[in-house]
């Protein structure tokens, strides 16, 4: 029998804790799998295409990397409860952790524009829900306020406890390919995660653990893409709920990471990234909810303009498991409809 692998914040603690600080809060986060692909990979015309796959961190998406470290600090400093604005998958991770600390969470939700699943799990931890007749920014701005008056402790992602913790992704990256890749592409909301993977690499380049850092590809979905227009989105629109942000509070971070990487940060339509949410699961049997597909709806654009070279390595950041918004799969309503349960009638329905 093999023993589990250490905790996230045990094994990367030599970069992340002050001295003898207790981590004494955690559900098995971190250790995602990077999974090499094999059909996507040739579809899109790259021979190293690996997905970041963050759909089996506990709570499905990889905000539990930083939010562990959020929620051991919060309540290592005494906070009495936790705050956070959410579309739905900070909620999520946040009352998870925050129930396991013992400590109430309260979430602020843009109503009608959360994920089902998301919602669920958010209840099902004993949240207090908040539902706004408004977006996420503005929801976000309200959950400052709250925090600045010191109701609770703020755990989105202006607290640096969580870009701090969501950089261990960037170190399992180059961990498990034993360098870094050439390219990695990720989607853009509020921007944490891109400045997260930057500062991770940064800062295994300074540890002398490798020895180049990755261009970095953000991609924003057509509705609500701030950054590459170059000013803020009043009301921002896509199916991608998990990225219906118009005014990323970590801006500056994700043009400094594409900046200073010579990357870039373009934008995908709805359709690129529903397309690209079946490819990922019908090609590699990987199910991604539709935010997470926009990284590679990103590179297949990149890769077909010839703006990727076919041997680069390149790692799509998978960001959350596609069960927490079965929604949004566009089925094929007919083929559920219901036959005699007779073996001819279920042959003709199978088609052969
Ligand atoms: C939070 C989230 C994003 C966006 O990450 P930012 O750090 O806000 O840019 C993308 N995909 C999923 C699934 C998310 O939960």
């Amino acid at each position: 029998m093999t023993a589990a692998p250490p905790a996230l914040l045990e094994r990367y603690r030599r970069l992340l804790a002050q001295p003898r600080e207790p981590f004494p809060i955690t559900l098995g986060e971190g250790s995602t799998p990077l999974i090499r692909t094999r059909r996507l990979g040739a579809e899109i015309g790259l021979e190293e295409l690996y997905l970041k796959y963050e759909g089996t961190n506990p709570t499905g998406s990889f905000k539990d990397r930083g939010m562990v470290l959020a929620v051991n600090r919060a309540a290592s400093s005494g906070a009495r409860a936790v705050v956070c604005a959410s579309t739905g998958n900070t909620a999520a991770s946040a009352a998870a952790y925050a129930a396991a600390a013992g400590l109430p969470c309260f979430v602020v939700l843009p109503a009608g524009k959360v994920a089902r699943g998301k919602l669920a799990q958010a209840l099902v931890a004993g949240a207090r829900l908040v539902m706004v007749d408004g977006n996420f920014d503005e929801a976000l701005a309200a959950v400052r306020r709250l925090g600045d008056e010191g109701v609770a402790a703020v755990v989105n992602s202006v607290n640096p406890d969580r870009l701090d913790g969501q950089q261990t992704a960037a170190w399992e990256v180059c961990d498990a390919l034993g360098r870094p890749p050439d390219a990695l592409a990720l989607p853009v909301g509020n921007a944490g995660n891109i400045t997260a993977y930057w500062r991770g690499f940064t800062r295994y380049a300074g540890e002398g653990l490798i020895e180049s850092r990755p261009r970095m590809l953000g991609f924003q979905a057509d509705g609500a893409a701030p950054i590459v227009r170059g000013e803020p989105v009043a009301e921002p629109e896509t199916i991608a709920t998990a990225i219906r942000i118009g005014n990323p509070a970590s801006w500056a971070g994700a043009t400094a990471a594409r900046d200073d990487s010579g990357g870039s940060i373009e934008s995908v339509s709805d359709d690129e990234i529903l397309a690209a949410q079946r490819d990922v699961a019908h090609l590699e049997g990987i199910f991604c909810e539709p935010a997470s597909a926009a990284g590679v709806a990103g590179v297949r654009k990149l890769a077909s303009g010839g703006r990727l070279h076919r041997s680069e390595t390149v790692v799509c950041v998978l960001t959350g498991h596609g069960l927490k918004d079965p929604d949004a799969v566009q089925a094929e309503e007919g083929s559920l409809a219901a036959v005699a349960p007779e073996v001819d009638a279920i042959r003709s329905a199978m088609g052969i």
